[in-house]
């Protein structure tokens, strides 16, 4: 008779957590989460595409973004899929890839002003938990370590002088091929900032057990590195050896 087998020897299993990055517009949420994502093998669950995929339904179908019930009525019945295509994070809407409709200048005024309404945060949060259900995430947003993953095991609040964020976001615009003006990006800013830390139902706030980083004169890789080391230590306080299989879990 043989023995059964023992226990299994080699490292422990992958512990592939959640990471939450906040922070206002313009700061480099996108591309660290972006990069960050792809350095750990991880899934970017982009939230701020999520209430841009409703502004830009709203619009088409003749909403009001001040219309809070028929936005939410919106964003309950929202398909929407992220699919990783050439690196890029695309945005799939009703199969429809809205990548790059959600970005219009039009459609960032939108997304604020819809996301301003808690019926429609309510209707977002369930599908977000459930994107996020695997674990192995870096969620990007303005609510998502304080409200959406109080639990996740890495936080950051990324921030940057808004002067700094205008000018990024105008590049931005601009390499998209929008007719973007600097001064006009640089009040839109200010006003979605207001918008965001001043409404009423998840506003933008540093989570208390998040690590702020200032982007302001920090190299994107830099923001990446800070964030890639404490994700690890987080890893590994959770039981885990990291990911297998990322790029560089052999480093
Ligand atoms: O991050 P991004 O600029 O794509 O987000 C678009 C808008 O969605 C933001 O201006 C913000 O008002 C809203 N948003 C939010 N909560 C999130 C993510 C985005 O209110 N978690």
């Amino acid at each position: 008779m043989t023995s059964p087998p023992g226990p299994p020897s080699g490292p422990a299993p992958n512990t592939r957590v959640v990471v939450a990055i906040d922070g206002p517009a313009g700061a480099g949420k996108s591309s660290a989460a972006r990069e960050l994502a792809r350095r750990l093998g991880y899934t970017l669950l982009d939230t701020g595409a999520l209430y841009r995929t409703v502004a830009l339904f709203a619009r088409r179908r003749g909403v009001d973004w001040d219309d809070a019930t028929g936005c939410a009525k919106l964003a309950s019945d929202l398909q929407v899929e992220f699919r990783l295509e050439d690196g890029e994070n695309r945005v799939f809407a009703f199969g429809e890839d809205v990548s790059a409709a959600i970005r219009s200048a039009d459609v960032s005024e939108g997304s604020s002003r819809v996301s301003s309404h808690p019926e429609v945060r309510r209707a977002l949060l369930d599908l977000q938990r459930r994107l996020a259900r695997e674990g192995g995430v870096v969620a990007e947003g303005r609510d998502v370590g304080t409200v959406v993953f109080p639990d996740a095991a890495a936080k950051f609040f990324l921030t940057a002088d808004p002067g700094v964020r205008a000018r990024r976001r105008y590049e931005e615009l601009a390499a998209a091929g929008e007719d973007a003006d600097y001064h006009a990006t640089f009040a839109d800013i200010e006003r979605r900032d207001a918008r965001d830390t001043g409404r009423a139902e998840a506003p933008l706030t540093q989570a208390a057990d998040a690590r702020r980083i200032d982007s302001t004169e920090l190299g994107p890789d830099e923001v990446v590195e800070t964030m890639l080391r404490e994700v690890r230590d987080r890893e590994a306080r959770a039981g885990g050896t990291g990911p297998q299989g990322s790029e560089d879990a052999s480093e």
